[in-house]
């Protein structure tokens, strides 16, 4: 991919130096990520406050010589390593990535897009995955026998994928099949069938997977939940309780049968009859970009630009979600504005890397975040061209450090729930 000028990282260091107008959440954006490596914590940006697991992965000290090289040397090496490992290599990045490491990727996608896209890289015995944890999980859940799954930086997590843990998720399935019991109905449904989003751990997908359960994206989820609802009374959906709630109102689940389902308290905070109530129980989990997105933002886009099309992602409050005029997945924004034939003005409710970077790619349309401040994803920003070129070099060197592997029961489970998914099928 071509690189973009000015980037996003050069525009907030211009910002923060006062050299241009701007706000940014943090001026810690401006930090080399390595700054925040030792400490707990999801780093600068939008998770910031977010409260992180203990033990959650933390990332080594990344060597003096990358903290301290240009980042014209750091491309330099960059280049250098693809060209030594050739065909044995593949680099994917996330569309919420910098620019300066997306010009480096041979794929550019959301998390499913680019799993899938190792697949088509057979020779590939290395897959450096520049996005967050929960992909390269689902990289390696997917990768052919042999193939190892690189994370530049350990500490690249995700707030949202965090807040529903394996543990809180047994617990609740316990309480819920006490409640429920394990026998079907007269229609051979389930009492209760469990769904994960994408944005999940491995062992969570691995739950789903031995509960008769189900992956979701936020391209498939209304097909994925007509696939449970035919399977099963109820949706236990975790971990983002806004794509839950975003997709269920959209098929006709009034909010009155969405029960939120809070990890901290007895029966999620809700009560049994509201439980034996619900069509959907949405897990109390959200992602920290999206939520920062506000009906406000949308009134203001829509004062100044009356004529703009307002298109948020489905991981957004329900609000900002009713009041755009549409809502879709990643995938979805990027072919809405490519698919635009006349010069519109959009104002687009996702990760600002994303917003940026099509922005530059279609000068014929005025493109801008709805939210006006700039605060990218914490985690995502966690990956720089100088982890990088560290991970490749090791690899030229003949070592593999921050390799994420899943166990192979888990894999198997998780496998399944996957498997699932690609075979539900949209109501013909
Ligand atoms: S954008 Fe949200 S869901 Fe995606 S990695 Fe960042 S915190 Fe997680």
């Amino acid at each position: 991919m071509a690189p973009i000028t000015p980037t996003l990282d050069a525009t907030i260091r211009a910002i923060t130096n006062g050299e241009a107008p701007g706000d940014t959440c943090t001026p810690d954006l401006a930090t080399g990520p390595w700054e925040f490596d030792a400490t707990p914590g999801y780093g600068p940006g939008s998770s910031m406050l977010d409260p992180i697991p203990t033990g959650a992965p933390r990332q080594g000290a990344l060597p003096r010589a990358y903290q301290e090289a240009s980042t014209e040397d750091l491309h330099r090496r960059i280049r250098a390593a693809k060209e030594a490992l050739g065909e044995r290599l593949v680099i994917l990045g996330h569309f919420y990535q910098r620019d300066e490491v997306v010009q480096h990727a041979d794929f550019l996608g959301d998390s499913f897009q680019l799993a899938n896209a190792a697949l088509t890289k057979p020779d590939a015995e290395h897959i450096v995955f520049c996005g967050v944890h929960f992909m390269a999980e689902t990289a390696d859940i997917l990768a052919r026998e042999g193939q190892r799954v690189i994370l530049p930086n350990l500490a690249a997590g995700c707030s949202m994928a965090d807040m529903a843990d394996v543990d809180s998720v047994e617990s609740a399935w316990e309480q819920l099949t006490a409640l429920y019991g394990t026998e079907p109905d007269a229609h051979g449904r389930a009492p209760v069938i469990p769904v994960t989003y994408m944005n999940s751990s491995a062992a969570l997908k691995a739950f789903c997977g031995r509960n008769g359960g189900i992956v979701c994206t936020s391209s498939n989820a209304s097909t994925v939940l007509e696939w449970a609802f035919q399977r099963g009374q109820r949706v236990l959906f975790f971990p983002d309780q806004h794509l839950g709630r975003n997709t269920a109102k959209a098929m006709g689940v009034p909010l009155s049968r969405m029960p939120m389902w809070n990890p901290r308290q007895p029966l999620g905070g809700s009560t049994a009859d509201e439980l034996v109530d619900a069509r959907v129980i949405l897990w109390h989990g959200y992602c920290s970009v999206h939520k920062r997105f506000s009906v406000d933002q949308v009134t203001a886009a829509r004062e100044q630009h009356p004529d703009v099309r307002v298109i948020v992602h489905p991981e957004c409050p329900m609000e900002v979600v009713d009041a755009a005029d549409e809502a879709g997945s990643t995938d979805y924004i990027r072919r809405a504005v490519a698919s635009a034939t006349t010069p519109t003005t959009f104002a687009i409710g996702t990760e600002i890397n994303m917003v940026n970077r099509l922005a530059a790619e279609h000068p014929q349309h005025t493109i801008f975040c709805l939210d006006p401040v700039i605060c990218p994803c914490s985690t995502m920003y966690r990956i720089h061209p100088g982890y990088l070129a560290w991970v490749l070099d090791e690899l030229v060197a003949g070592r593999v450090v921050n390799q994420i592997t899943v166990e192979p029961d888990m894999q198997a489970d998780a496998r399944l729930a996957l498997e699932r998914m690609l075979a539900a099928k949209p109501r013909g």
